[in-house]
């Protein structure tokens, strides 16, 4: 599933090939990857012509940005891909949406297992969403003319790459929950763009068990932790991302990320700091991946 620097690396892509491009035409071949606007034949008839502007990030959606403020959010979930293909390519099968571009290209909307959304947005209030200003108290209603592409992320934490997200409010956050460190982390309204790949790495980055409370941490752990979720996300940008199945950058090719995890799916392979094997637990229905030697366990189990 694409986290933050998978979301990322596509995001660049698109930005280097498709800003500029002309949208002539959509297609869409799997009716419900359309979640707004419905009908999909309103949504072919209001992207058409669009162009865009600039291809940017929130959480783990990809945001097209068209010129005349209008904003694509494209939400990839478990095996979705967006693939820029030259023109005469030959059809994919698994394409569910595809742009027409107006040079011949085509920006294909991939998805196997078609759990993948895409949405068309009125923009505005973005900027102020996950700043735990604006949005979120006067929310409406999605389908009603007031409902804004700042709407669709109400209720999404704090971006962990952005200069806001500094390690004091990192700290005043983890200080108000006692939950679990893997399910907090995994917790889109608590931080925005993490999933199963990076908890485990920035938890072992931090020697930190995955089951410590939120709560218990000391003023060094949480330095530790805040250093290690933007190490990890960072450092999977640059290489643009882990592949294990579908995932793969809007060129078609898999990530290089994968083979320079430290934990995760490394079980019983040997801790690249202390060389004890790398055991696997099941938390909050995820399965997790830490070192028992550089994260040791909590002294009183959390609630
Ligand atoms: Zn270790």
């Amino acid at each position: 599933m694409p986290e933050l620097p998978e979301v990322e690396t596509i995001a660049r892509d698109l930005q280097r090939w498709v800003a500029g491009a002309v949208i002539v035409d959509a297609r869409v071949a799997w009716d419900r990857t359309i979640r707004h606007p419905q009908p999909p034949e309103r949504f072919v008839a209001e992207v058409a012509g669009a162009t865009i502007r600039r291809v940017g990030r929130r959480a783990k959606t990809v945001l097209i940005h068209l010129e005349d403020g209008r904003v694509l959010t494209v939400a990839l979930r478990m095996t979705g891909a967006l693939i820029v293909a030259p023109p005469g390519a030959p059809p994919d099968p698994y394409a569910r949406v595809v742009f027409a571009l107006a040079d011949g290209r085509e920006l294909r909307y991939r998805d196997v297992r078609k759990f993948g959304r895409i949405g068309l947005w009125p923009g505005g209030g973005l900027r102020s969403v996950g700043s735990g200003r604006g949005t979120r108290s006067r929310r409406v209603a999605e389908g009603s003319p007031r409902y804004r592409i700042g709407e669709v992320f109400a209720g999404h934490g704090p971006e962990p790459l952005s200069r806001s997200f500094t390690v004091q409010r990192f700290a005043e956050r983890l200080a108000r929950r006692s939950a679990r460190l893997k399910t907090l982390l995994l917790d889109q309204a608590f931080i925005a763009g993490m999933g199963n790949i990076y908890a485990d790495e920035a938890l072992w980055r931090a020697r930190l068990h995955p089951l410590r409370a939120a709560d218990t941490l000391s003023e060094e752990e949480v330095r530790r932790l805040h250093r290690a979720v933007r190490r990890v996300l960072r450092e999977g940008i640059a290489n643009r991302g882990s592949s294990f199945s579908d995932y793969v950058g809007a060129d078609g090719e898999p990530g290089l990320n994968a083979e320079r995890l430290a934990v995760y799916r490394r079980t019983e392979q040997p801790c690249h700091r202390c060389g004890r094997a790398i055991r696997r637990i099941v938390v909050g229905q995820r399965s997790t991946h830490f070192c028992p030697r550089c994260q040791p366990e909590p002294v009183a189990s959390p609630r």
